[in-house]
């Protein structure tokens, strides 16, 4: 008899379950059902509408470290689907991936409608039905089979379902998953830069620093890397990855918190005081405002010299040492206030879901409901930016499926 697999949600992990299940198990019949009009929405717009599709590691624990939240789980599910597989599966299909110098994997064209293309494709191959604006309102288990009421008050039955819906951002959006017997952590969002308003620095907007290391005052939170100063505050791949590793202390502080920005991450304070000795040496006769020795953006160090009360005609020989030492402590440790975050739009994921105590990583199964399967964004899995959500979410929905044909 046909078994009837029901997957929620069209997105990234819904479709890869989907397509998946019917070339694994051509005698399924697989439904996806998608609350919006759209299918596969957030591949459309991801990485700049690029797709940032996976990530060039290929260590397990290293790629498993990008992971602020799941990373335990995730150890596991990539020793069943890992970066490599997925390459090789859009390759299988005609989509060549390419590598960017800091490892993000796009497809070649550049065009994140080539993996719809590819998905899209794969769904007409098997002939998957489809039921598009169908929110999917409740979900039950009666006598081995699910029963869903969609929000036009129809009702399926199916004998599979997997679950791709996705984070939500508010608590009371998951009730429907938690009338399932399942725990919900909390959702917050993850990947925001960070506000300070009507702070001097913002004047320096577009400026952006190569390596910077940023801590945030009482707290573990620590990181280096690409900094930008924007209109608002601080963003770039340094600031998004304090955000993700820091979602929820950061959220539990109402997003108000000091940081603490070393411009130059390869000196110590005493380090730079050396080396400023030196300076006054080599370059005496030269203005300290013109003269910026650390390859630091001439705006930025122009800055830091006028907040640490440098004159522009002052020259390094006659640098007091009072104005002298605060510079270095600029350059080394600029404290700043930050108030508010935003969103940031290229790549919002949210923390929280699904609690992964309740869901076997080596199935994707419910350990509560059998049948009941899990993938992508809805569990509490999320990575920081440069596709490593992506590939949790390919990942979740090859595993669900296999355990789905390998069960039958
Ligand atoms: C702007 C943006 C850019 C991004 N760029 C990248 C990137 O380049 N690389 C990367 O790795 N990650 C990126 N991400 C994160 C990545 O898109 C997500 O982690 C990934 O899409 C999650 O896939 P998913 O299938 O679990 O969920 P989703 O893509 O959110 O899909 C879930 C689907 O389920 C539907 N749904 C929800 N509830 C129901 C219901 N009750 N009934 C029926 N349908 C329902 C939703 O409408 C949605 O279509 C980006 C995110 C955003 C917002």
């Amino acid at each position: 008899m046909t078994k009837h697999l029901i997957v929620i949600g069209g997105g990234a992990a819904g479709f890869f379950c989907a397509v998946n299940a019917a070339r694994m198990d051509p005698s399924l019949k697989v439904t996806i059902i998608e609350k919006n009009n759209k299918l596969l929405s957030k591949v459309r717009v991801s990485g700049g509408g690029r797709c940032n599709v996976t990530h060039a590691r290929f260590d397990i624990v290293e790629m498993s470290k990008q992971y602020p939240r799941g990373n335990n789980f995730v150890k596991k599910t990539f020793h069943q689907f890992f970066t490599t597989d997925t390459i090789q599966w859009f390759e299988e299909r005609g989509v060549k991936l390419k590598t960017e110098t800091d490892g993000r994997m796009f497809p070649v064209t550049d065009s994140s409608q080539t993996i719809i293309d590819c998905l899209l494709r794969e769904a007409n191959k098997y002939g998957m039905e489809i039921l598009m604006r169908s929110e999917v309102r409740s979900l039950r288990s009666e006598d081995g089979q699910f029963k869903l009421e969609l929000s036009d008050r129809r009702h399926l039955a199916s004998d599979f379902v997997c679950i791709a819906c996705g984070g939500y951002p508010k608590s009371e959006m998951f009730d429907w998953l938690k009338q399932t017997g399942h725990s919900i952590e909390e959702p917050a969002p993850s990947l925001f830069t960070f506000n300070i308003p009507k702070h001097p620095i913002v004047e320096l907007m577009g400026v952006s620093i190569e390596n910077a290391r940023v801590r945030i005052k009482n707290s573990k939170l620590e990181e280096e890397g690409p900094l930008l100063i924007t209109h608002w505050g601080l963003s770039g791949p340094v600031i998004l990855r304090l955000s993700a590793w820091g979602a929820r202390e950061l959220g539990a502080r109402r997003y108000e918190f000091g940081v603490v920005v070393n411009w130059l991450p390869e000196f110590t304070e005493q380090r730079l005081k050396e080396r400023f000795l030196q300076l006054r040496k080599e370059n005496a006769s030269q203005k300290v405002v013109n003269k910026n020795s650390f390859g630091l953006p001439a705006r930025l160090w122009e800055f830091l010299a006028g907040q640490s009360g440098i004159k522009s005609e002052w020259r390094w020989a006659d640098l007091p040492s009072a104005e002298q030492n605060k510079f270095i402590k600029n350059l080394c440790s600029y404290e700043c206030v930050i108030k508010g975050k935003t969103t940031f739009k290229e790549e919002f994921v949210t923390a929280g879901g699904i609690r992964l105590s309740e869901v076997d990583a080596n199935t994707m199964m419910s350990k509560k409901i059998p049948n009941l399967f899990f993938a992508g964004e809805v569990l509490d899995v999320d990575g920081i930016t440069g596709g490593f959500n992506f590939q949790h979410a390919w990942t979740s929905g090859w595993i669900a499926v296999r355990a789905i044909a390998n069960s039958q």
